[in-house]
């Protein structure tokens, strides 16, 4: 018997995210898909990555997939095949992932911050407007606008894309906390230009090491983002047509999203049902979550507001609760980004969330007894 099944459930530890319970669910299908990568020895875009796309498309209803070896690199992928560099704004978020304003840089392009919305936290269409503002101020040309699906809830699409449409902006939407959410019924995937996912461990749908993908329906952009995958390779391996990366995903990590995959959807249900279960026991001491008219989350984090945040992080901390503050410092006040423009009237909204917000364990085996104990941990901290 494991030590951890002599203590008391009161006092277990509860994880943020448990990768373990679900490989006790898919272990045996797990092993032998792996299994037979090493058996064939197709090691790089072996059949399991070409399935695995057949499968992603199918899935998401996107025209095309390219599956990589990162959400940073899908994102670097979509940069590079619409050619986005020096000169070019790129309109970013500051309440993300450093990767996402990371790429525009790695790009050769200027990244120009973006407010976000209180309540969903994510693209404040207006703030992009005057971030647009901005950047033809300050002389660049804007080209490209990343809105991303924080914490899985898809952004305001349709807001972003009327500004984007206004001023001739290509949307590269960076989906990798939110593969599997929808926006008016659609799962993202069909949006904008491309979309770009991660699947790293952690994230809803993640193999077991580094992988993403980038969909889009635009043929054209998907001839040139196979050509960025692979060293800007042209018909075969004598002609290269641009500058390209080394952003294949392995043979064994599509192997295991295949069989990922095959549970995703229940697994999103479950993430759904114990956000509801939190929403009702949580909504009357701290702001939970606000999920858009005609969107769905996929719950890659259950984020809250309150003002007395760090006491709710040091209750929960007492009790062996393992909580995450998404992101206590935003990206455009971190060293290598703060010389970077910012929308018109600052971000007011991004620099608030970062002393508000904490997101709680959930995950598709998070059980009803440890949600209980959050729940009263959290209400301890607030009351
Ligand atoms: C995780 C993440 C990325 C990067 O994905 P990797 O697979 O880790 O490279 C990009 N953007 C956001 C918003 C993320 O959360």
């Amino acid at each position: 018997m494991p030590d951890s099944a002599k203590v008391p459930a009161k006092e277990r530890a509860i994880a943020f995210v448990d990768l373990q319970a679900q490989r006790a669910r898919i272990a045996p299908r797990i092993d032998a898909a792996i299994a037979r990568v090493l058996a064939h020895g197709a090691f790089i875009m072996g059949p399991e990555v070409i399935e695995l796309e057949k499968r992603l498309s199918q899935h998401c209803g996107a025209k095309h997939t390219v599956t990589c070896s990162s959400g940073t690199d899908a994102l670097l992928m979509g940069l590079m095949a619409r050619d986005v560099g020096r000169g070019d704004a790129v309109f970013v978020p500051s309440f993300t992932f450093a990767a996402t304003a990371e790429v525009v840089v790695l790009a050769g392009a200027t990244p120009v911050f973006v407010d976000v919305n209180p309540d969903t936290f994510n693209m404040d269409a207006a703030s992009l407007n005057r971030a647009v503002a901005v950047a033809r101020q300050t002389g660049l040309k804007p080209v490209c606008v990343i809105p991303v699906d924080l914490f899985g809830q898809p952004a305001d699409i349709d807001a972003v894309n009327t500004v984007a449409a206004e001023h001739h902006l290509w949307v590269l939407n960076d989906a990798a906390q939110s593969y599997g959410a929808t926006y008016g019924g659609k799962r993202l995937g069909v949006f904008g230009g491309a979309t770009a996912t991660s699947f790293y461990p952690t994230k809803p749908l993640g193999c077991y090491g580094d992988g993403g993908a980038i969909f889009t329906n635009d043929d054209e952009l998907h001839r040139r983002l196979v050509q960025v995958r692979v060293h800007g390779q042209g018909r075969d391996r004598n002609e290269t047509v641009r500058i390209g990366l080394t952003a294949r995903i392995d043979s064994i990590q599509a192997a295991v999203l295949l069989e990922k995959l095959a549970i995703f959807d229940d697994e999103c249900a479950t993430r759904q049902a114990l956000a509801a279960r939190y929403d009702q026991a949580l909504g009357d001491v701290v702001r939970t979550p606000v999920i858009a008219d005609g969107s769905t989350s996929v719950w890659a984090q259950y984020t809250i507001r309150s003002p007395r945040r760090d006491r709710i992080v040091a209750t929960l901390t007492a009790k062996q609760i393992r909580a995450e503050v998404y992101y206590p410092k935003p990206i455009h006040q971190q060293t290598p980004y703060r010389g970077f423009p910012v929308a018109g009237g600052g971000l007011p909204v991004t620099d608030q969330l970062a002393h508000e917000v904490v997101s709680l364990p959930l995950h598709p085996y998070l059980n009803t007894d440890d949600q209980d104990r959050v729940i009263a941990a959290v209400r301890a901290a607030v009351t």
